[in-house]
C-alpha cells in the first residue's frame, strides 16, 4: 500500500519533530502494510516554506537512514502546496514540487474556512500545463462541507481529491466522517492518503480506512483506491468515476 500524503520528513514543519520520531514512523506505517510514503511536506500556508530543492535532498537522507535501521520502506518526494496566485511562477522556477516529481500530480491544500474565488480559474491553469491537481481532505473545509457542489465542480472540470483516512474512521469527528464517506458516494474523491503527523493524536489508520471502504463501499472502491496511488507515483492516469452531486436533505422533504 502506498501513501500519497505523510508529514513524516523530520523538522520541516508541524509534522515529524526528529529524526528518531522518522524512524518511529515508518515503523508504524510498515506494521499497516503501507511499503513506500510520499513525503509532503507544508509549503506556503503562511507557517512555513519548503521548496523542492530541500525536499528532495530531505527525502534522500531519509532513505538512506530507514536503510541503515533496516525499516523496508521507501519515501518519496512530495509537497503539499497551500493554493497561491504564484504558484505556477513558481512551478516553473523549480520550487514546486509535483508527487514523486514525476511533473503529473499536484497537491493543492485550501486554507481550512474557505475556498479563495481564484481557486477555479488557478486549477484550470493548473490543468493547461498538463498538470493535474489533487485537492487535499476536501472533507475537513468547512466551506466545502457547506456547499459540496463546489467540490463537484472542481472535479468535473478535471481536478481529483484526496480523503483523509482518519477522517473516513471519525477521527475528525461525526459531521466530517459522514461527509467523507458521501464523498466517496458521490464519486468526489480519488485517493485515501494519512496524512499523518505524528503517532500520538495524527497517526496513519490507512489499514482501518481500508477496511472500512471495502465494508462500507465494495471492493470496487477498496482496490480503485490502492491502484490510484500507485498511479500517482508512475505518474500515470488514474482511475475515475462520473461525479455526482451529493444530495441534501431539505426541510420538510421538499425537494
Ligand atoms: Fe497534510
Amino acid at each position: 500500500m502506498i501513501d500519497l500524503h505523510c508529514h513524516i520528513l523530520p523538522e520541516v514543519d508541524d509534522g515529524s519533530v526528529s529524526n528518531e520520531m522518522s524512524i518511529e514512523m515508518a515503523k508504524r506505517a510498515v506494521s499497516e502494510g503501507i511499503t513506500a510514503i510520499v513525503a509532503t511536506p507544508h509549503h506556503q500556508n503562511g507557517r512555513y516554506l519548503n521548496e523542492k530543492e530541500a525536499i528532495l535532498h530531505g527525502v534522500e537522507k531519509l532513505n538512506s537512514l530507514l536503510l541503515h535501521e533496516g525499516v523496508p520502506l521507501t519515501i518519496l518526494p512530495g509537497q503539499e502546496n497551500r493554493i497561491y496566485g504564484e504558484i505556477l511562477d513558481d512551478y516553473h522556477q523549480d520550487k514546486i514540487l509535483t508527487l514523486n516529481n514525476t511533473g503529473k500530480y499536484l497537491f493543492i491544500e485550501f486554507p481550512s474556512s474557505q475556498v479563495p474565488r481564484y481557486a477555479e480559474r488557478l486549477l484550470f491553469d493548473i490543468q493547461s500545463q498538463g498538470i493535474i491537481p489533487i485537492i487535499v481532505h476536501p472533507e475537513r473545509n468547512s466551506r466545502l462541507l457547506e456547499d459540496p457542489d463546489l467540490l463537484y465542480n472542481f472535479i468535473n472540470k478535471g481536478a481529483l481529491a484526496q480523503v483523509t483516512a482518519s477522517s473516513l474512521v471519525g477521527h475528525f469527528g461525526k459531521k466530517i466522517k459522514k461527509f467523507s464517506h458521501q464523498l466517496i458516494d458521490a464519486n468526489l474523491v480519488h485517493f485515501v492518503s494519512s496524512d499523518a503527523h505524528n503517532l500520538q493524536h495524527r497517526s496513519f489508520h490507512m489499514q482501518a480506512a481500508i477496511d472500512v471502504i471495502e465494508s462500507e463501499h465494495g471492493r470496487d472502491y477498496y482496490y480503485m483506491f490502492l491502484e490510484n496511488a500507485q498511479c500517482v507515483v508512475d505518474g500515470t492516469q488514474c482511475y475515475k468515476e462520473s461525479p455526482e452531486k451529493i444530495m441534501r436533505k431539505k426541510f420538510l422533504g421538499i425537494f
